[in-house]
């Protein structure tokens, strides 16, 4: 038997996304960040319907291989660059490109010298990968006499809703990177959803393109953004309880009064976080229910006050377009990248419009 719970995805809604970041950022280049299983949508399932992109962003060289597979000749960027002489040579060998933001990534350059085109990271801030601005231009120069090519220069916004200390990062990048030769990208999705002078020559959005907003308080839709993610189940059985009764590990939840209670099929083992407070809502039938009791590893429990006629086999969304992932990460005290990326294995992947 099939278990209920399944992941849809909307290839329409990826491309879609892709046309609204051409639009805020018109003019620009676009790098698709599709690592981490494409933020749960499936490496090649995103690749396809992101086509149109410039260039590929991935964390590492599996993940490359991986868009390789389905776009033989797309560009794609290793955004934490190799680690080992090794990765060079074979990133080197695949024609990938590669970020360089450690000494020590310098040095194997200079004794592999693979011919690939870097992007040198600069760190102008967020305190976690990149040259310090003083270090720009020596390491600028030893790149050009490592390995001589049109590279580029890149940095990454730590916290694009404090504006005082963006700009201290945007005029940290400029100066550091004042007078070099070279196409520049700052934008991540935060920056591309409320920051214009951040788009430089390359964007590169990762979470828009799925259709969900990193900003706090927000959500995707409110940018013309579609959620490509639905979180589909069903109920697996409903009951009536008394007030007084208990739900779930720890009899920790107490019915106030009568309810009719339902049980769902999904639980942290799927990806729906185990911190998701109660009345985190669910919808059951397209009706609004909210959960109860922590969810557990398979299962978790939703009060039906709403849908007083629900029965087992109604449909319930977890998250999707009628129930953004940025509410249900509000609900858990986390952040949408990390439900859409934390989908486990179990879960089947389907692609909307298809069986
Ligand atoms: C993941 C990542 C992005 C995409 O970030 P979003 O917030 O998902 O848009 C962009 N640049 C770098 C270097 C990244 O690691």
């Amino acid at each position: 038997m099939r278990r209920p719970l399944s992941v849809v995805v909307d290839a329409g809604a990826m491309r879609h996304n892709l046309a609204r970041v051409r639009a805020l950022a018109p003019g620009c280049r676009c790098m698709a960040v599709v690592k981490a299983e494409a933020y749960g949508h499936g490496i090649a399932r995103a690749v396809r319907a992101l086509d149109g992109a410039d260039a590929f962003g991935v964390c590492c060289l599996a993940e490359a291989l991986q868009v390789r597979e389905t776009a033989p000749h797309s560009t794609v960027v290793l955004l934490e660059g190799c680690l080992s002489a090794a990765e060079f040579a074979e990133a080197g060998r695949l024609g990938l490109e590669t970020v360089v933001h450690h000494a020590e990534q310098l040095a194997m350059l200079e004794s592999e010298r693979p011919a690939l085109r870097v992007w040198l990271k600069i760190d102008t801030g967020m305190h976690r990968l990149g040259f310090a601005p003083a270090e720009v231009a020596t390491a600028w120069a030893r790149l050009q006499v490592a390995v001589p090519g049109a590279h580029r220069l890149m940095t990454h916004l730590a916290a694009v809703e404090d504006a005082t200390f963006t700009a201290g990062q945007l005029e940290r990048f400029h100066q550091a990177t004042a007078g070099l030769h070279a196409e520049r990208s700052i934008a991540n999705s935060a920056a591309l959803l409320s920051l214009p002078e951040a788009a430089m020559d390359w964007v590169r959005p990762g979470l828009m393109l799925y259709g969900a907003s990193p900003l706090q308080g927000d959500q995707g839709q409110a940018h013309g953004l579609r959620p490509a993610m639905s979180l589909c189940s069903e109920l697996i059985a409903v009951h009536e309880l008394r007030r007084g009764d208990r739900v779930g590990y720890g009899a920790a939840w107490e019915c106030p009064a009568e309810l009719r209670v339902g049980i769902v099929a999904a639980g942290y083992g799927d990806g729906y976080p185990r911190s998701a407070a109660p009345d985190t809502p669910v919808l059951v039938a397209g009706r609004p229910a909210r959960l109860i009791a922590p969810p557990s590893m398979d299962m978790l429990a939703v009060q039906l006050d709403q849908v007083p006629e629900a029965r087992p086999g109604d449909p319930v969304l977890l998250w999707g377009p009628e129930l953004p992932v940025e509410t249900v990460a509000a609900g858990a005290g986390t952040i949408p990248h990390q439900l859409l990326s934390g989908i486990t294995r179990r879960v089947a992947i389907r692609e909307h419009g298809a069986d």
